[in-house]
């Protein structure tokens, strides 16, 4: 029971996240946003990703090379999340200390599974068959759920935006694959793993 004392609350990591929500822009600051509003006039049927930023129009990010889901290229996907508003503020959460003590029990491999579980049990469906797509990830309890948050891969909404993956395609392992180790550069970043 004493264990349980110092745990947050999951309202605690959102309250850090003060009012920013994954529509939030401060471009002044040079944080955008990419995920286009489809209940807008105008955009029905389009797809969630906005080339430009949807707060100054700004064309910010290199499309293309994001769209080659290269490994090698990682650390440019990583850093152009981080110029959307609400992925950099989830890139910069100090993660409470019970997630980095239940992450530091397992090691890579362990966590791999772990993340391909989630992504295979709570994302890897068509969007018009996951029961209210873009609240299906919580915003605590786990780091694997942060991480989703900061790379884009918390619903089909921000898989579309940042992979450019169709909502309603079913994703292969190599799109899973991708994500995987996207997710994984989070985790890494912000925890210790067991060796
Ligand atoms: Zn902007
Ligand atoms: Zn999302």
């Amino acid at each position: 029971m004493t264990k349980e004392v110092n745990k947050p609350k999951d309202w605690e990591i959102t309250e850090a996240l003060g009012s920013l929500t994954c529509t939030s822009s401060r471009c002044e600051d040079n944080l955008h946003c990419f995920l286009r509003d489809l209940r807008r006039k105008g955009n029905r049927g389009k797809s969630y990703r906005s080339d430009t930023c949807t707060g100054c129009g700004e064309e910010i990010i290199d499309w293309n090379r994001i769209n080659m889901h290269n490994l090698e290229d990682k650390d440019y996907f990583v850093e152009c999340l981080k110029k959307e508003t609400w992925r950099h503020a989830v890139w910069n959460l100090e993660i409470p200390q019970y997630m980095v003590e239940a992450a530091s029990k397992l090691n890579i491999d362990e966590m791999r599974l772990k993340v391909i579980k989630i992504l295979s049990k709570r994302i890897n469906k068509k969007k018009s068959e996951i029961y209210r797509d873009g609240a299906q990830t919580p915003k605590g309890k786990k780091i694997i759920f942060l991480a989703q948050h900061a790379t884009g891969t918390c619903c089909r909404k921000c898989i579309e935006e940042w992979y450019g993956i169709d909502r309603n395609e079913i994703m292969n392992e190599e799109d899973i694959n991708f994500l995987t180790e996207i997710i994984l550069m989070y985790i890494k970043q912000k925890v210790s793993l067991r060796n």
